[in-house]
């Protein structure tokens, strides 16, 4: 493995830019697991298990409660606990600390933002199914998002008993509706104008690195995800100088057409991370300038 450390490590260093694609899996290695009912969970949320019978994040994210006051009991009890105030994990740093130096820019399903609090900017990272750090009209008369720090942590520090205090909950200055997480509920979320102008961010990423030394880290991501996996192999796929580093435990999927240009980390992710973070590539002892770009020369 130490090699293979060692050449993802040289790959980042002569990187002109470094696109990362982000999923579940990356979450996982946080100990942020949306499917399972492990111990974070039942610690944090043996009432609404008893309750209800929600058995993980995911069931409880999209369950049906009997009221708004319940609803943003379980809302704001996860955010408060898992988006605000949680430390970045060493692994997020890690990430960061390895791209920091490159221009990036991150795609992700995963809505938990740990991205910003381990130093990326809001700018380069674009969550392609929402946040939970944002809300948003729940009766969707308008476009508007909010950031939504406050009001979460005033009603999680405010609840009692699975329910959180009528006057607390949050509403749509437009038109009075409670409002709701910021999620990918429906397909109405891919047409605003948020997520328009994001995927106009991404596209133009793209397009300045067209030919470039592009390095594209892809962390815990299913072999069937068709929206971060899938345009990343056929970027890959069209981009002669791309890199294609695919990380994920038991689940590497690399087609024939890239393998040439491509790596797979079949194991832990938070280990992989450290070890390429610490590892010294064959560069280690070369002036720090990157060499010039084949086109350049030409
Ligand atoms: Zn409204």
């Amino acid at each position: 493995m130490k090699e293979l450390y060692q050449k993802i490590k040289e790959h980042i260093e002569n990187a002109d830019a470094i696109l990362i694609g982000a999923s579940n899996g990356l979450s996982i290695s946080e100990g942020y697991n949306i499917f399972a009912d492990d111990n974070w969970f039942q610690e944090n949320f043996s009432d609404f298990r008893s309750s209800y019978g929600i058995h993980s994040i995911l069931e409880g994210s999209f369950y049906h409660f009997p009221s708004v006051e319940a609803k943003w009991a379980f809302s704001s009890r996860l955010i408060s606990r898992k988006c605000y105030q949680e430390e970045p994990s060493q692994m997020m740093k890690d990430l960061h600390a390895l791209v920091s130096s490159r221009d990036c820019f991150v795609v992700t399903s995963n809505t938990e933002d740990h991205f910003i609090p381990a130093g990326f900017s809001r700018e380069q990272v674009f969550e392609m199914e929402g946040r939970m750090t944002q809300s948003r009209c729940a009766s969707d008369c308008c476009e508007d998002v909010y950031e939504n720090r406050e009001d979460i942590l005033r009603m999680a520090k405010a609840e009692k008993n699975g329910l959180v205090p009528s006057e607390l909950i949050p509403r749509c200055p437009r038109c009075g509706s409670p409002v709701t997480v910021n999620f990918a509920d429906s397909q109405l979320f891919f047409q605003t104008r948020q997520f328009q102008n994001k995927m106009q961010d991404y596209q133009n990423f793209v397009r300045k690195y067209r030919g470039k030394n592009l390095v594209i880290l892809e962390f815990g991501v299913g072999w069937r995800n068709r929206m971060i996996k899938e345009p990343l192999m056929q970027l890959t796929a069209s981009e002669p100088n791309a890199v294609y580093i695919t990380f994920n435990k038991g689940e590497i999927y690399i087609p024939n057409e890239i393998s040439d240009r491509s790596i797979g980390v079949d194991g832990d992710i938070t280990e992989a991370l450290r070890e390429i973070l610490i590892s010294s590539s064959e560069n280690c002892c070369r002036p720090q300038t990157p060499p010039p770009h084949p086109s350049d020369t030409l």
